[in-house]
């Protein structure tokens, strides 16, 4: 049995990359389709946003002068390449997909509801949701929040490169520990860098809670789903 019944899953555009660097890895965009996939075959409903940080930042671009706004606008288009190579990766796999965007855009996919990404989910197709909010000077992550909240999802899983939440970034400081769980208040009170500030207060404000966990390791998708405690849950 699954542990949760709907979820909002966001992957990092910067995990896409692998070990490349820049773009999308085939390996990794494979091993994420193939962890999907068995999650779907366990009869969870799945929405997922995907970020785009390993094409384009826009803040990035703003720092050597692009107009904030546009870059914001390219960043948002990165997600929707992602979201494409995710849609087709599945797709090739047998897992049917739909994929929704918060900016108008058809025939790439077609322009987001809710009703629509709850439709497609009762169906069985993996529901991708890109171009993140739509507006500049947003994330992914308020964007994976946002949508999270609207389709009703149980949980936000974050897949991140490390395996949870840590008092202090532990590529950087050894004596740095993982929590197993901790409140939203105390990770913006702390100033934990897990999600921006805004998506974490919006999870608060609706009581969506959220599960860090690594998804560059094979089998950690599914590990969450049976309930397997590895990373870090963020809970009211
Ligand atoms: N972005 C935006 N509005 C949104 C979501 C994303 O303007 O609602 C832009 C923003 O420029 C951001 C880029 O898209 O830097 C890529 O998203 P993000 O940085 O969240 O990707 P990730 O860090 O998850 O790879």
């Amino acid at each position: 049995m699954a542990k949760f019944k709907r979820i909002l899953l966001k992957l990092s555009g910067e995990s896409l990359m692998g070990e490349q660097g820049y773009g999308i890895d085939v390996k990794r965009l494979n091993e994420d389709a193939a962890q999907i996939k068995v999650v779907q075959q366990m009869g969870v409903e799945i929405g997922i946003v995907i970020g785009g940080g390993n094409i384009f930042r826009g803040l990035t671009g703003a720092g050597k002068g692009f107009d904030r706004v546009k870059g914001d606008q390219m960043g948002m288009m990165a997600t929707v390449i992602n979201s494409l190579a995710l849609s087709s990766a599945l797709e090739a796999i047998g897992t049917p997909t739909k994929v929704l965007t918060a900016i108008r855009m058809e025939p790439v996919g077609e322009f987001y509801t809710k009703w629509k990404a709850i439709e497609a989910m009762k169906e069985g197709k993996v529901v991708i949701m890109a171009a993140g909010t739509g507006s500049p000077y947003f994330t992914t992550d308020t964007g994976s929040s946002l949508r999270g909240i609207e389709i009703e999802a149980d949980v936000m899983l974050k897949g991140t490169r490390v395996d949870g939440i840590y008092t202090a970034d532990p590529e950087k400081d050894p004596t740095a520990t993982k929590f197993s769980d901790i409140s939203y208040d105390e990770v913006i009170s702390r100033g934990l860098k897990v999600m921006d500030i805004t998506a974490t207060a919006m999870c608060r404000e609706n009581n969506l809670p959220i599960y860090v966990f690594n998804m560059d390791v094979v089998g950690n998708l599914k590990k969450v789903m049976a309930g397997e405690e590895i990373g870090t849950f963020v809970h009211p």
